[in-house]
């Protein structure tokens, strides 16, 4: 489609051809919000509120402590993991869902620094979202100065792999830039040296095709509050390739990874599966609710969901860049849809300003600093009309000067 006959109308008709449109029925959100951050949060499926006073009024309120076996709360880290492994290309036994990202990187770090006792370096990319990098950090630091952290940017990870490395723990998908990494180059050049591959899906998991078992990833972990819509600070999840589970302690020795935790035993004894990453107790009410999500990415097809998510980041790129010419956006993605995750972000010395004049007229991104405007596409529910409508804002926002009002300069928590 060229440019002068790309118009709303246009968009439209590419609404009407998307095969995943009416799963846009399956989430809640506010009339008239443009809602473009669900990297950093999902949108509420709509089973989300029923499932939850479910949860609570008769698995609770009703069947109280009866619930850890009737309602099958004790399983549920298993279970889950079990209906999310096909999204990952994991297979059954491979994943569990519980604690958060930064636990779960904890434990899996921990378990590869031990299953390498003779190697010293942990390397992880410095402009990765930071919690990783302080992770990894922390975990060296327990090992009373044994393991080091090395931090390494895209281009010199390949490089930076030797007969030291313990394991390369990268995110799949970056935070900011969304640059999508090799997993299976990197993984095999890491195994070809002896390492272990450890890979965080916070970015990739629901929203693009992963294929750990091909890659033979070794280890990974990641949210589901993101692209898998299992809301606020809802538990993440970890995966052991097979062949690890049962190798080594990860340090968290809690009772849900004791091989027999209601037999009360003084000494910790682990699982020799997938919940000797388990820790303690865990939050139902929050788990529960992410089967809701996942149960809408089961019924759709992933590899359309990449394609449309391909499709929606270029048309936002090329609205972007068209209609807002001269405004000073400098885009910070790749710009090839395959090298790139489902988010796009530009480079704006006025980033901050701009992106709250954006969210005050309705269109939701975030902002990253220094200068990053971000923008996440999740194709469950965010359509072409859509994104030509997040472009009509934005120019209204450029060229009326709006973002200039001191409304849009002040700064919160959270941004
Ligand atoms: C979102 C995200 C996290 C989140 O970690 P929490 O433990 O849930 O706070 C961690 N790492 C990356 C790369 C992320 O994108």
């Amino acid at each position: 489609m060229t440019l002068d006959t790309l118009d709303r109308a246009a968009c439209e008709a590419m609404d009407a051809a998307d095969p995943l449109a009416p799963l846009r029925n399956r989430f809640d959100l506010p009339e008239g919000m443009i809602y473009l951050d669900g990297n950093s949060l999902g949108a509420m499926p709509k089973g989300a509120a029923a499932r939850a006073h479910d949860v609570v009024t008769r698995e609770w309120g009703t069947d109280l402590i009866k619930s850890w076996n009737s309602a099958g709360w004790f399983d549920l880290p298993v279970r889950l993991g079990d209906k999310l492994a096909p999204l990952l290309g994991a297979a059954p036994g491979e994943v569990v869902v519980c604690d958060s990202t930064s636990q779960n990187l904890f434990k899996v770090l921990s378990a590869a620094v031990a299953l390498r006792p003779e190697r010293r370096v942990l390397i992880l990319e410095g402009s990765n979202f930071p919690t990783n990098n302080y992770i990894a950090q922390g975990v060296a630091a327990a090992t009373g100065g044994r393991v080091e952290v090395r931090l390494c940017e895209k281009d010199e990870i390949a490089d930076a792999i030797d007969e030291d490395t313990i394991a390369v723990a990268i995110t799949h998908v970056h935070y900011k830039s969304g640059h999508v990494h090799d997993m299976a180059a990197i993984t095999a050049r890491a195994q070809a040296a002896g390492a272990l591959a450890i890979w965080d899906l916070c970015h990739s998991a629901g929203a693009m095709p992963v294929d750990l078992g091909g890659c033979n990833a070794d280890f990974a972990v990641g949210c589901t509050y993101k692209y898998l819509n299992g809301g606020p600070g809802s538990p993440a999840f970890l995966f052991a390739a097979q062949r690890h589970q049962g190798q080594a302690l990860q340090p968290v020795t809690g009772w849900w990874g004791h091989a027999a935790p209601f037999a009360f035993e003084p000494g910790y004894r682990p699982q020799h599966d997938i919940r000797q990453f388990l820790i303690g107790t865990q939050p139902i009410l929050s788990m529960a609710l992410v089967e809701v999500g996942l149960d809408i990415h089961l019924a759709a097809d992933m590899d359309a969901i990449r394609a449309k998510s391909m499709a929606l980041t270029d048309l936002f790129i090329r609205l972007v860049e068209t209609r807002c010419a001269g405004h000073g956006f400098k885009l910070a993605s790749p710009r090839d849809a395959a090298a790139r995750g489902s988010q796009v972000s530009f480079a704006h010395a006025d980033g901050y300003p701009i992106m709250r004049a954006l969210i005050a007229a309705g269109v939701i991104g975030d902002f990253r600093a220094p200068d990053t405007v971000r923008f996440g596409f999740t194709p469950l529910y965010v359509g072409f009309a859509d994104v030509w409508d997040a472009v009509d804002r934005l120019v209204t926002i450029m060229d009326g000067d709006i973002w200039k009002l001191p409304e849009h300069q002040v700064r919160d928590a959270v941004t």
